[in-house]
């Protein structure tokens, strides 16, 4: 069997996260949030790719490249050649609120089953349409762990990133507790 790196960090995520509701979530004062991690269930109600769905990225620091002419640059590491960074903007709602999130890379490929590798590197990739086979995720039902990105700290935007999942697996409902 291989051992999945990563699965027993997400286990760990979901440990010592804070149950929430998306309304709460909401509620929150963005300068309290820190590096607290939340638990939610709830359905994803829609994608929004009109940003793109991934974006090159550093090979050194994964944050975002900047076009020019024909190259991509790092604010930090100058010229590299740029990585592909998967980057899906969800509508998230449970029976409380509904709200955007964000998951990223490989977290990101693994829930829509998709690989961004080979995919053009473009200035402008919002013309890249989204594989369908994505659609897959609407309407399923999930418990994530979300928590502030560093982004949304120096935006102070109070924008979720998702740092886990688990489908919720429609034959092992979370409400049955008959044994
Ligand atoms: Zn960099």
């Amino acid at each position: 069997m291989v051992q999945q790196q990563g699965a027993l960090s997400q286990e760990a995520l979901f440990d010592s996260a804070v149950e929430s509701t998306i309304k709460d979530l909401l509620s929150l004062n963005l300068a309290n949030i820190g590096s607290a991690m939340f638990k939610i269930q709830a359905r994803i109600l829609d994608i929004d790719t009109s940003d793109g769905w991934y974006y090159p990225s550093c090979p050194i620091c994964t944050t975002s490249m900047a076009p020019e002419l024909d190259a991509f640059y790092c604010k930090e590491h100058q010229r590299q050649p740029p990585h592909l960074t998967m980057k899906l903007s969800l509508y998230i709602g449970d029976n409380t609120a509904k709200t955007k999130a964000i998951i990223f890379g490989i977290l990101a490929e693994k829930m829509s089953n998709i690989n961004v590798v080979g995919m053009p590197i473009l200035g402008d990739i919002s013309s890249v349409r989204l594989p369908n086979i994505a659609e897959t995720i609407l309407n399923k039902e999930y418990n994530f762990v979300v928590g502030l990105s560093d982004e949304a700290f120096r935006q102070e935007l109070l924008n979720y990133k998702i740092f886990a999942y688990k489908a919720i697996n429609e034959t092992q409902s979370s409400t049955c507790s008959s044994d």
